[in-house]
C-alpha cells in the first residue's frame, strides 16, 4: 500500500480555478449554459411501497444527447455503495412529453437523445427502504434521502445550481433540510456537491430551535423516544459552544441535527447538518447519553475536520469511482480523539469520565489483533473494501483508522503539550489546518499535515510518523502518560480464565464461535468462526459452561471440543494458553510530580489528586 508515498502535489488552488478545472477535464469539456435550469421534483405518493417518485426537469438544454449520473458513493461513507442499483421506472420525455430514446452506458450512466430540445422531463423512482444515514428510507411516518443516492448530475455540469420541490403525502408532513427554501417545499441548492450535502427528513417529526452565538440552529427527531428537549438543548449548546472557541466561530449561517430514533447508531457529517441515528431508549442512562453526546461532538467536529478541512483526494469529488486517499485517520481519528475531549471542555463529565471512556478505547486498540497487521495509513487508504465489509477475518487483520487514529492523536497531543509546557497542544495543529486549507477548502496532502504537526511540535516527527503511521509498532501508552501522572493497568494476573483464542456467543439456543483469533489454540485446533459448539470434554458447551471450563483449567491443559464444522461433526483436542489481559484502565501514578500534577491539569482541567 502507497500510504505517504502516494504524493499529491500540492497546488494552491481557489475555488474559482478548482470550478474552471473540473468543467475543463470532465468528460463533457463544454463550458457552461447561462440559460440552463435543473429542477428537480421528489413526491412520495403511496410510502408504504418505500418508491420516491423523481422528476429532473432540465431546460435550456442545447446539445443533441443528455448525459445523467448516479454518484456510487457519498461523502464520509468510504464504500462504493451502487446507489444506482436502487433506481426503476426510468424514462425521458421533451417537455411537450413526447418520448425521448436513451441508452444505459454504465450501471450510473444514461444517455438521453434530446434531438435539439431544450426541455427535457426525466422521471425514475428510488426504492428507499434501508435506514441508515447514508442511504434512502420511506415509510408511512417519514421520508429521508441522500442527494448522493437520490439524484443525478450532468458530467460537466455540476457547478450548476439545482432547485428541488418536495411534495410531502400528506400536509402533516414537514419538510426539513439545511437548504435555502426558496419558496413552499422548495430549496435551492447552489451546486451539485451542496445537494449531496444536505439531505432531507420529511414526514411526522419534532423540531426543537435554539441559538448559539447568535446563530440558528435546529434539531429534527423522528421515532418516538425518552429524549429530555431541554436537556438536549442545553448541552448540544454546550457542546457546539465548545468546539467554536477552539476554532473561533461558527463558520455557517444556521445548523441542523437530523436525528432518527430506532435500534442502532451512525452518524454521518455534513458541512451545515449531520444525520444521527442512536437507540430510541438511550437517553436516560448516564453512559448511553454520555456517549450519545460523543456521537453529537463528532459529527459536529467534522464541519471543520473533513467537510472543509479536506485530504487533496476529497478536495473535490469524483461521485464515479472511489477517492482514495491515506490521510482518513486525520479525518476521523483526529475527530474520535476530540469527540471524548470535547463533552469534558464543555462541562458535561469530569476528567474521570474521560479518562473511563479512553481506557476503553486503549483496551479495543490492545485486544485488537489487526494492529499487528494493517498499519494506520493504509487502514484509511483501504476504507473502501475493507472497513465497510467486516467479516471473520477483520479482527485478526484490521485496525480502525478511527480508534488507532484517535490513539495516535492522543500521543501526538500529549508530546506537544510535554514539550510546550501546555502552552500549546494540538488544539494548535487544527487552527493552522483551519486557517490554511479548511476557510479556503484547499485539500490537504500526508505531508501538509505532517508538516503542522512537526511545526506545532518543533521536533521532527519522521520517525514517529514511520513507526506509528507508516509502521506497526506498539504505541507506547506507558511513556506518554507517565508525563501527565498517569499510567496504564491491566488485569492481567487477575484470576483471568485461560486463552483459547475463540469467542463464541449464543444464538438461539446454540453456542456459536463468532470469531477466532489467530495463531491461538482454537485456530490450531480447528476451529472457525460459523462452528457450533456442542460439547467440551462430554458437558453441554452453553457460554457459561466454556467460560468455566476455561477459568478451572490449567495451562498447558487440553480441552475436548466436540463442534459442528461446516455439518459435520468433529471432535478436537485444545491446548489451552496463558491468560491475556482483557482490560486496561488509566490511573494516577502512586506519587506524582509537581511537574506531573501540572501537566495533567493543563491537559484535562482538573486535579490529578482528585482522580485517587
Ligand atoms: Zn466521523
Amino acid at each position: 500500500m502507497g500510504q505517504e508515498e502516494l504524493v499529491y502535489t500540492s497546488m494552491p488552488c481557489s475555488k474559482e480555478t478548482k470550478v474552471q478545472d473540473r468543467n475543463s477535464t470532465d468528460e463533457s469539456p463544454i463550458g457552461t449554459i447561462s440559460t440552463l435550469k435543473l429542477h428537480y421534483q421528489v413526491a412520495m405518493p403511496q410510502p408504504t411501497n418505500h418508491l420516491l417518485e423523481v422528476t429532473f426537469r432540465v431546460t435550456g438544454w442545447n446539445q443533441d444527447a443528455l448525459d445523467v449520473k448516479m454518484p456510487v458513493w457519498t461523502p464520509g461513507s468510504y464504500l462504493v455503495r451502487e446507489y444506482s442499483r436502487h433506481l426503476q421506472n426510468f424514462e425521458a420525455k421533451t417537455g411537450s412529453g413526447e418520448r425521448l430514446a436513451f441508452q444505459k452506458l454504465a450501471k450510473n450512466h444514461w444517455r438521453i437523445q434530446t434531438q435539439g430540445e431544450s426541455a427535457v422531463v426525466i422521471s425514475y423512482k428510488v426504492y428507499a427502504n434501508e435506514l441508515t444515514v447514508r442511504t434512502n428510507h420511506l415509510d408511512r411516518t417519514h421520508g429521508y434521502f441522500n442527494g448522493a443516492a437520490t439524484f443525478f448530475y450532468i458530467p460537466g455540469y455540476q457547478t450548476q445550481s439545482i432547485i428541488v420541490t418536495i411534495v410531502p403525502p400528506s400536509p402533516d408532513w414537514q419538510v426539513a433540510t439545511v437548504l435555502p427554501a426558496i419558496a413552499e417545499n422548495t430549496y435551492l441548492a447552489r451546486d451539485f456537491d451542496t445537494l449531496v450535502d444536505s439531505p432531507f427528513e420529511v414526514g411526522l417529526q419534532t423540531q426543537l430551535n435554539f441559538e448559539v452565538l447568535g446563530k440558528h440552529h435546529q434539531w429534527v427527531i423522528w421515532g418516538k423516544g425518552n429524549v429530555n428537549p431541554e436537556r438536549l438543548i442545553a448541552d448540544t449548546q454546550k457542546i457546539i459552544k465548545a468546539e467554536a472557541e477552539m476554532f473561533g466561530g461558527l463558520p455557517y449561517d444556521r445548523y441542523l441535527f437530523i436525528l432518527h430514533l430506532t435500534k442502532g447508531y451512525g452518524g454521518l457529517e455534513h458541512k451545515d447538518c449531520c444525520s444521527l441515528i442512536y437507540d430510541r431508549n438511550g437517553f436516560r442512562k448516564q453512559k448511553d447519553y454520555e456517549s450519545f453526546l460523543q456521537l453529537v461532538a463528532h459529527e459536529f467536529f467534522h464541519l471543520w475536520n473533513v467537510k472543509r478541512i479536506r485530504p487533496k483526494a476529497l478536495e473535490i469529488f469524483d461521485y464515479d469511482q472511489e477517492n482514495y486517499t491515506p490521510s482518513l485517520w486525520f479525518c476521523e481519528g483526529v475527530t474520535s480523539y476530540y469527540d471524548n475531549l470535547f463533552p469534558l471542555r464543555a462541562g458535561i463529565y469530569g476528567a474521570k469520565t474521560y479518562l473511563r471512556c479512553l481506557s476503553q478505547e486503549i483496551t479495543r486498540y490492545l485486544t485488537t489483533l489487526g494492529r499487528l497487521v494493517q498499519p494506520l495509513s493504509e487502514s484509511g487508504f483501504d476504507a473502501w473494501i475493507k472497513l465497510y465489509r467486516p467479516d471473520s477475518n477483520t479482527p485478526n487483520s484490521q485496525m480502525s483508522y478511527y480508534l488507532k487514529g484517535a490513539m495516535v492523536t492522543l500521543l501526538l497531543d500529549l508530546e506537544i503539550r510535554k514539550r510546550h509546557h501546555n502552552q500549546k497542544s494540538f488544539d494548535d495543529v487544527m487552527r493552522i489546518m483551519w486557517e490554511r486549507f479548511g476557510k479556503d477548502e484547499v485539500g490537504f496532502t500526508p505531508q501538509d499535515a505532517k508538516s503542522i504537526i512537526e511545526s506545532v511540535a518543533g521536533a521532527d516527527l519522521t520517525d514517529f510518523f514511520d513507526r506509528y503511521l507508516h509502521g506497526l509498532d506498539e504505541l507506547d501508552f506507558a511513556a506518554y502518560l507517565q508525563e501527565f501522572g498517569l499510567q496504564l493497568e491491566s488485569n492481567a494476573g487477575q484470576g483471568l480464565a485461560l486463552t483459547w483464542g475463540a469467542r463464541v456467543v449464543s444464538e438461539q439456543n446454540r453456542t456459536i464461535v463468532k470469531s477466532v483469533a489467530f495463531n491461538s489454540p482454537a485456530q490450531l485446533a480447528g476451529l472457525d468462526a460459523g462452528d457450533e459448539l456442542v460439547a467440551i470434554d462430554g458437558l453441554r458447551a452453553t457460554v457459561d459452561e466454556v467460560n468455566d471450563r476455561l477459568q478451572m483449567a490449567q495451562v498447558g491443559d487440553g480441552i475436548e471440543v466436540t463442534f459442528f464444522h461446516q455439518d459435520e461433526l468433529q471432535t478436537a483436542q485444545v491446548i489451552l494458553a496463558e491468560p491475556q489481559p482483557t482490560q486496561f484502565k488509566i490511573v494516577p501514578v502512586k506519587s506524582p510530580t509537581e511537574r506531573q500534577a501540572s501537566f495533567f491539569t493543563g491537559w484535562l482541567g482538573e486535579s490529578l489528586a482528585d482522580l485517587q
